[in-house]
């Protein structure tokens, strides 16, 4: 991968995905960017808008950039709050990045879609050539990315690829207003508060994945053999599929007194619209994505980490 150039270094994924991607015998050099300049750990960063076309090109030059795996987006929550805000950097930002690619000539530009493209009329355990009707401007956006990258790789021959990501758990940076975000802050409030009021029901069941398997899954595809992928920018992949009450449940395992309360807000209807699992098994072959983590080993792993952390 040699030069790797980072979009929305900052957020969620970016933060565990830098260090990553630095450890790694392939990989030379990680310009971490985002709207705000990334803190310096260990290598270049700068502040670059990705809706500023001019500049996320010249970074390109400068860095002489290979690949770039572009992560800055506004979420699912967030972008139905700012649908305006959502549609420049999601849409317009990301044809930047195609556009600046095409013409720098990148090896590889890597794009997470989201399990945001489905929709209420999508079918259950939905494979990827499926009904794609989502109702929410974040996903709306997820299925343009999608078509836009193969359309690039058609045409230009620009090497674009993604996963569609699940709701990601972790516990070194806060989610960014999505809404799976309930299943990483139910751990910093039961360890705080010992209680937590989900914004879904309990019987919300949506698909999952710890930040280990997350990173495993970007670089994954990101280093998969391109004759082998038979759908580059759209890939499931699948690793837990768990109710809100089930997260309770194994929260309570090793905290006992922890209670949970369920007062679904507008954000039910978007965790209504998504599918509770999906196939994965077109990853599994082509490139041989495998998750690690379960719910049991995720939930003592995110409570060890923040139990330090939180003191
Ligand atoms: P996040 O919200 O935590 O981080 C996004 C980053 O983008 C932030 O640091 C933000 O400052 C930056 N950003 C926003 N607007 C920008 C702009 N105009 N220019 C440059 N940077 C800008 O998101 P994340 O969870 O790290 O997600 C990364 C990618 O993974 C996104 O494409 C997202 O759609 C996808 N994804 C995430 C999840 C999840 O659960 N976290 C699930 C599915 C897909």
């Amino acid at each position: 991968m040699q030069n790797v150039l980072v979009t929305g270094a900052r957020g969620q994924i970016g933060s565990e995905l830098i260090p990553a991607l630095r450890a790694r015998d392939d990989v030379e050099t990680v310009v971490a960017t985002d709207i705000e300049e990334p803190d310096d750990d260990g290598g270049p960063t700068e502040e670059i808008d990705v809706r500023d076309a001019e500049a996320f090109a010249a970074a390109l030059s400068e860095y002489d950039v290979d690949t770039v795996f572009h992560l800055a987006a506004i979420l699912s929550a967030r972008g139905e709050d700012h649908p305006q805000l959502a549609f420049e950097v999601n849409i317009e930002g990301f044809h930047n990045v195609l556009e600046a690619g095409r013409e720098h000539g990148l090896d590889r530009l890597v794009v997470p879609s989201s399990i945001a493209v489905f929709g209420p009329e999508t079918p259950t355990n939905p494979g990827e050539m499926t009904t794609l009707a989502p109702r929410t401007i974040y996903g709306i956006s997820k299925v343009f990315g999608e078509h836009m990258g193969n359309y690039y790789s058609w045409n230009y021959d620009l090497d674009v690829r993604g996963v569609r990501l699940p709701g990601i758990i972790s516990h070194k940076t806060l989610p960014g207003g999505g809404t799976t975000d309930y299943a990483v802050e139910v751990f910093y409030d039961a360890i705080e508060e010992g209680e937590y009021t989900y914004f879904v029901r309990e019987d919300t069941e949506l698909p999952m994945m710890y930040m280990q398997d997350a990173i495993r899954a970007l670089i994954g595809i990101a280093t998969a053999d391109r004759e082998s992928l038979e759908y580059p920018c759209s890939y499931n992949v699948g690793a837990l599929s768990f109710t809100a009450g089930e997260l309770t449940a194994a929260i309570q395992e090793h905290l006992p007194d922890f209670e949970a309360h369920y007062e679904p807000d507008e954000r039910q209807d978007i965790a209504d619209s998504w599918p509770d699992a999906v196939d994965d098994s077109a990853a599994r072959e082509d490139w041989g994505w495998e998750h690690t983590y379960d719910l049991e080993t995720m939930t003592a792993d995110m409570l060890e980490h923040l139990e330090e952390k939180l003191g």
